[in-house]
């Protein structure tokens, strides 16, 4: 039988495995101190454990889900990225940014969610994957402790950002993020963790009813429906007028801080859009976070310098709640979009990066 990795498993799950095996209950919460605090790699680390115990969790289970194959890191500003093989021989990515100039001491970890996506979106090479797999709980989990492991550093917030849609895996990435949050796990605060969807209606909606304490970020990308179908092939099923009808019936009462994201091309970027943009702003917890397009494969083009200033101060003036992503780990290719589970020795380009602002 093949090992299943133990950070699949949430504290009651332990709980009732431990009970099985006629160990205490309390034994689940010193073995999630292990994996998740102390970020150990062997069940024979785990040394408050009898020999017995390690041995026979060893036996059954597997600590790590991930192998890294390569690491990155940026001369620029030390944006590293992680290449990761999962067990059944695909490649995902993470990126380790240090955003320490734009809110002290902020040290952002951004983690994939599936090999690949589905979605299409036509400005993002991770859609050039196609869809491989959705990642398990462990897979989201491990990239974590390896990130931790490997750099040394110890991040304080964690954007659900890499490759994939998080919302067409809902439950893996849901626990994940409790695990991430748990006191007993990674003890990271609700504020700093964050979701991102294209905008999955069902997955707002569930998320939104079993009232998530995380922050949620949406992919706008356009105010024009016509055209956000045409960049964004989820806009047909999941209209986003339709998603904005749903925040105004369930957003106010939620708990939730809601992020619209908005990567800005040449041709997103009018006073049209500005004006559009600021109807969309009705709740103060509400911000819009503008990307500059990142250079891939596809045929968009980045606005100039200018033309984002001159988008910024139309918004400005209209009071729309704004926050700019910093362009860091320009040379590695590690920001939104250029995740393409490619190994980079191979790629020579010089491309922009992003890093998520104090918003996310
Ligand atoms: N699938 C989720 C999360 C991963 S994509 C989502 O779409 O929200 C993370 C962010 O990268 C999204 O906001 C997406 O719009 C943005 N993105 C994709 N390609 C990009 C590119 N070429 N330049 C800048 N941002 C990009
Ligand atoms: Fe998938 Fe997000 Fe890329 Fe769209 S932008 S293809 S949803 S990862």
């Amino acid at each position: 039988m093949e090992k299943q990795c133990i950070k699949n498993f949430t504290i009651e799950g332990l709980t009732e495995y431990f009970g099985s095996i006629g160990e205490k209950g309390y034994r689940a919460k010193q073995l999630m101190n292990w994996l998740y605090e102390k970020n150990v790699g062997s069940f024979h680390d785990m040394t408050n454990f009898s020999k017995e115990l390690r041995g026979r969790l060893d036996g059954e289970f597997l600590v790590s889900a991930l192998e890294l194959a390569e690491q990155q890191v940026s001369e620029i500003d030390g944006t590293s990225k992680f290449l990761f093989l999962t067990r059944d021989g695909h490649y995902i990515e993470s990126v380790l940014m240090n955003s320490e100039g734009s809110d002290e001491g902020r040290l952002t970890v951004c983690v994939s969610t599936q090999a690949g996506c589905a979605m299409g979106c036509r400005f993002c090479e991770t859609a050039k994957m196609g869809f491989i797999r959705n990642l398990e709980t462990a897979e989201i989990l491990d990239q974590l402790c390896q990130v931790r492991r490997i750099s040394g550093q110890r991040n304080n917030n964690v954007v659900f950002m890499g490759m994939g849609e998080p919302f067409m895996n809902y439950d893996a990435v849901l626990r994940a993020a409790d695990i991430m949050n748990y006191s007993f796990g990674f003890h990271i605060s609700v504020r700093k963790i964050t979701i991102s969807t294209s905008g999955v209606l069902a997955g707002i909606e569930r998320f939104i009813d079993e009232r998530r304490p995380y922050n949620l970020a949406i992919s706008l990308n356009d105010t024009l429906p016509e055209k956000r179908e045409k960049i964004m092939p989820v806009e047909r099923s999941n209209p986003f007028s339709r998603i904005s009808d749903l925040l105004d019936r369930k957003f106010p009462a939620s708990r939730n801080r809601l992020t619209v994201v908005y990567v800005m091309r040449q041709d997103n970027i009018s006073h049209e859009d500005a004006k559009r943009l600021k109807k969309m702003f009705r709740y103060n917890r509400v911000k819009l976070n503008l990307i500059p397009l990142n250079e891939g494969t596809h045929d968009y083009r980045p606005p100039t310098e200018q033309e984002v200033e001159r988008f910024i101060k139309d918004l400005e003036i209209m009071n729309v709640p704004i926050t700019v992503r910093k362009s860091l780990g320009r040379d590695i290719s590690g920001a939104c979009g250029q995740l393409s589970g490619k190994k980079y020795s191979g790629c020579g380009g010089c491309m922009a990066g992003n890093i998520p602002s104090d918003c996310i």
